[in-house]
């Protein structure tokens, strides 16, 4: 058969003439991939992909930096109901927390993610509904008292309801058993190291002769980090999607984090005070126990209570106890000779109000650890008004504290700082531990990426432009890769 190579426009117009495509008997294996979010910037991560008519979204996360928030409420560029299926790498909310408004929005598919994430998605997702439920309350209250018109509706970006009908279409994939989308694609989760239950995606897509293979590093972590094992290392990809968020700096030089742990501690109690750390419901609370259990079992900190204070930390953590089967060697020789990493005599999980309440009552000192990580909610407010005058008490932290935030206040060491609406003079010793990003530094990505050999192009994304940029030029010049930064709405053809 002697396939029509062209045809000519309409006779009317003076255009050229286009070409029509030509397909004889084997179609050319085109791979479309859409950048619609965490691009120059960190949060909202979103892809589509579309392949030989199967079309999948990577990632379905919520903007959470102030200039980008309003994106959330722009519609999905891509049809909701023509995506046959959501991959998840992780339930961080920048990668999942817009994927109750794509339900909302006519999206029917199945959502795969690893057994861990499946569990604690549903964690995520019902408290994020929850804060949009009562942040949209709160903001209609302030502009009916304000007289203003408000830039979006009053509706919630979406709410528990839209959770409800989100969970069922969670779908269980383990890592290493590569799942069929399609006719032509397959998909396989890897481990990334970034959180329990993370994942690294590898896709290839087939058809025919021709076949193409893609990589979407999802977050990728440190090497060496407890409870959760290292990210995998690829040898090949011809494309390859990666976060860029440490991508023009290293970590600081953190110290060994147990001797830190132990001597703040170990002097607080001594003092006869309280440790008050804020901490994140997800994988910081966890290595905190873990690290703190070792202490408290090797006697190398007195046995004093420790608590952990909220409702969404502890139901996580009981999904990392449930999940154990993914923890790396270290933990498992810990569980083997008797010294679990998320167990002690001392550890009291608080779900209740009352038994949170409670902890301010103990006339012994105390660890407390407490949601939210950058002090901007949740119960870690009260646990600091009651310390905080206290010079016998320490105030740890072990995370970044964003700009503005009242944690990035008390660690820059402001003398007085305002907790629900009154001043309270900082009094309790301030200290701060580094070490425990979950992501890799500049040195983690580079050697992740220089493993795999010669991509055809790479996609750096999730990172600030100019961290994107510094990796970008770094891998151009030193690692003769052909490399791209996408703007947010951009679409590229690979062929
Ligand atoms: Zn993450
Ligand atoms: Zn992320």
């Amino acid at each position: 058969m002697a396939p029509a190579l062209s045809r000519f426009a309409s006779s009317r117009t003076n255009t050229l003439p286009t070409l029509t495509p030509c397909f004889p008997t084997t179609k050319a294996l085109q791979v479309k991939l859409h950048f619609l979010g965490a691009n120059r910037q960190v949060t909202g991560s979103r892809y589509c992909l579309e392949i030989a008519g199967t079309t999948v979204m990577v990632d379905c996360g919520l903007f959470q930096e102030r200039p980008y928030e309003d994106r959330n409420w722009d519609p999905c560029p891509i049809d909701p109901a023509q995506i046959d299926a959501l991959l998840l790498t992780h339930v961080h909310i920048d990668h999942s927390g817009w994927i109750p408004r794509l339900v909302k929005e006519g999206f029917r598919g199945p959502i795969y993610a690893t057994p861990p994430s499946v569990d604690m998605a549903a964690v995520m997702l019902e408290d994020s509904a929850k804060i949009h439920e009562e942040d949209a309350a709160f903001k209609a209250k302030r502009h009916r008292r304000e007289g203003r018109q408000p830039r979006h509706s009053h509706e919630p970006l979406y709410t528990r309801e839209d959770v409800s009908r989100t969970l069922p279409n969670l779908q269980s994939v383990d890592y290493n058993a590569p799942l069929k989308i399609g006719d032509a694609m397959s998909v396989t989760f890897h481990e990334a190291g970034h959180i329990l239950g993370s994942a690294m995606l590898q896709i290839q897509a087939r058809e025919g002769d021709r076949q193409r293979s893609l990589i979407f590093s999802g977050d990728i972590g440190q090497w060496d980090k407890p409870l959760i094992r290292d990210p995998t290392l690829f040898d090949s990809a011809d494309y390859v999607i990666m976060e860029s968020t440490y991508g023009d700096r290293d970590h600081r030089e953190a110290g060994d984090v147990s001797d830190q742990l132990a001597d703040v501690i170990s002097s607080t109690v001594g003092r006869g005070g309280n440790v008050v750390i804020p901490t994140f419901a997800v994988e910081r609370a966890q290595e905190l126990i873990y690290y703190i259990s070792e202490l408290a079992n090797q006697n190398r900190i007195p046995a004093i209570p420790v608590m952990l204070d909220s409702p969404m930390a502890v139901d996580i953590t009981e999904i990392f106890q449930k999940h154990r089967n993914q923890f790396d060697e270290e933990s498992w020789e810990r569980i083997y000779r008797g010294d679990p990493p998320l167990r002690f005599p001392g550890l009291s999980l608080c779900r209740s109000v009352e038994s949170s309440k409670g902890i301010n009552k103990l006339n012994t000192p105390c660890v407390i650890m407490a949601t939210s990580g950058m002090c901007t909610g949740g119960r870690i407010k009260h646990h600091l008004k009651h310390n905080i005058g206290d010079p016998k008490a320490t105030i740890l932290f072990v995370g970044h504290q964003g700009r503005g935030t009242l944690g990035q206040q008390i660690v820059s060491g402001k003398p007085d700082v305002r907790i629900h609406g009154r001043e309270h003079r900082v009094r309790a010793a301030v200290r701060q531990i580094y070490g425990f990003s979950g992501h890799g530094d500049r040195g983690d990505l580079l050697r992740w990426i220089s493993n795999i050999e010669q991509p055809r192009r790479v996609f750096l994304t999730h990172g600030d432009e100019d961290a994107a940029l510094a990796l970008a030029e770094h891998l151009q010049r030193e690692h003769q890769l052909d490399v791209h930064v996408p703007h947010y709405g951009d679409t590229v053809v690979l062929d």
